[in-house]
């Protein structure tokens, strides 16, 4: 049966973040301090390098070994957010396999990112792409989709959450100190975790 292979995902995502990196950057610069596509670079760069070191097995171990890379490579906000985000998956999903592991593992690591990060959707983070993915991960799990069905779905919501961020006002991060005058942008992170969204759905093996 189809899944998503937690190792393509992760140097996936690898992969496009380095293909948009000057974009995050773009994005942060109007908004942020300028170094979103910097940081998330690195820190897929580090959790590339870290995998080619230790060839982990398992899903669990391929997102715990992401997550410290992340936290360890990275300075910025993203890398602890993002790092959570994958410690969190990896505890959830353990030699899980399947679409609805990865959906449950998927939700544990957002609400591990709002538990870490206290923003709420309609914040201006990448919260806002993060929950409505989950959301349509878990309803087409539910209404018994193929896994590249849900996989769909879930790279669609995301990018709706990601764009339905351009006219709020941040409420958290860096963003959150140009007050009104940070609408109007496209918010870096809510760009970044489409990203991760979309890596997952090239992951379908
Ligand atoms: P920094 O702001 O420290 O320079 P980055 O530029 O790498 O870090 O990341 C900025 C992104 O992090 C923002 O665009 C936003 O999506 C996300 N972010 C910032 N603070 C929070 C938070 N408290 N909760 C969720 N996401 C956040
Ligand atoms: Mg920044
Ligand atoms: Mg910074």
């Amino acid at each position: 049966m189809a899944a998503v292979d937690t190792a393509a995902w992760v140097r996936g995502f690898a992969a496009l973040v380095g293909e948009h990196e000057a974009e995050l950057t773009a994005l942060d610069a109007a908004i942020g301090d300028a170094d979103h596509g910097t940081n998330m670079r690195r820190g897929m760069t580090a959790v590339v390098a870290a995998l080619d070191d230790s060839q982990p097995g398992t899903p669990g171990e391929v997102s715990k070994q992401t997550a410290m890379a992340l936290i360890r490579a990275v300075g910025g906000a993203s890398g602890p957010l993002f790092g959570t985000f994958f410690l969190r998956f990896a505890a959830a999903i353990g030699s899980g396999m399947d679409i609805a592991d990865f959906a449950r593992a998927f939700r544990a690591g957002v609400d591990g990112v709002i538990a870490r990060g206290k923003a709420e959707p309609g914040d201006k983070t990448m919260v806002d792409t993060l929950v409505p993915a989950a959301d349509a991960l878990d309803t087409r799990v539910a209404g018994g989709a193929s896994t590249e069905a849900v996989l769909d779905a879930a790279v669609s919501a995301a990018a709706a959450g990601r764009d339905a961020t351009t006219p709020l006002v941040a409420r958290k991060g860096r963003a959150s100190y140009l007050g009104e005058r940070s609408a109007g942008h496209q918010d870096p992170g809510a760009t970044s975790a489409a990203l991760l969204v979309l890596a997952a759905r090239a992951a379908v093996r």
